[in-house]
């Protein structure tokens, strides 16, 4: 038996029984972490609010194992709150949505349970903080958060040198195959041409260039968002249902 604390995001939520959740978490030491918290759904339960999606927590888990992958999962035994983002982003329609399709991406991302996928947490914490703070608009903080997710995870896209040889930028034709931006001779089928302002504006989102990012006209982030969602989409293989849901 094992009683380890870790901080982490809740993902997400799922009932168990009458009165019990299995709560879905992002942790800093330990990846993904399902775990069983008891009694959180009566009405008076206090460790139950802290437990919810978008909350930023410090939890104590009792693992009847000592692995965290198994037939039982851990319990959650106390929880703590750092920092209760869900209050200043449920309330917000586009708040919302773009933070629900940030917790989708992050299990997405991090799907190996127990396996520490720290750099993620880091993204994900941050990018709920910007959200939460209202300073920039949401979808502009989803699309940073997706460029940053997927340069973590090994699939940095190219907004300058060409994707495939190398050529120095600027480059016309974007290929989400070649990994971005790619030059006349690398050109492949289904190779598009965005507006040169759309790719200032990626390029802006993935280095944290908030100033050039919120002055990019409606359009261009527009179909900026396009070739984020065609770039992460292709990686993850299948569409994550929460873009659909994303106003501009
Ligand atoms: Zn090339």
């Amino acid at each position: 038996m094992t009683l380890f604390r870790d901080d982490g995001i809740v993902l997400r939520t799922q009932k168990l029984g009458e009165a019990d959740r299995i709560i879905t978490l992002l942790t800093r030491g330990h990846g993904r972490v399902r775990a069983v918290a008891r009694g959180v759904r009566r009405t008076k339960s206090k460790f139950g609010a802290r437990l919810e999606p978008f909350s930023h927590v410090d939890v104590q888990f009792f693992a009847r194992g000592s692995e965290l992958v198994g037939r039982s999962l851990p319990l959650c035994t106390q929880s703590e709150t750092i920092a209760p983002y869900g209050g200043a982003i449920v309330t917000d329609y586009g708040r919302y949505t773009a933070g629900t399709a940030m917790l989708e991406t992050a299990e997405r991302f991090a799907d190996h349970e127990g396996e520490p996928a720290v750099q993620q947490y880091l993204l994900l914490v941050g990018g709920l903080r910007t959200l939460a703070s209202g300073q920039y608009p949401p979808h502009l903080v989803l699309d940073a958060f997706l460029l940053r997710s997927l340069a973590v995870n090994g699939y940095a896209p190219s907004f300058g040198d060409c994707a495939r040889c190398g050529m120095p930028g600027p480059n016309r034709f974007f290929s989400v195959a070649a990994g971005g931006v790619v030059c006349g001779e690398c050109r492949v089928p289904g190779s598009v041409v965005p507006s040169s302002e759309a790719i200032a504006l990626l390029s802006a989102l993935l280095t944290g260039d908030w100033a050039t990012a919120t002055a990019c006209e409606a359009r261009y982030v527009r179909e900026g968002s396009g070739l984020v969602a065609a770039y992460l989409q292709w990686h993850l293989e299948r569409g994550l249902r929460s873009l659909r849901y994303v106003e501009n």
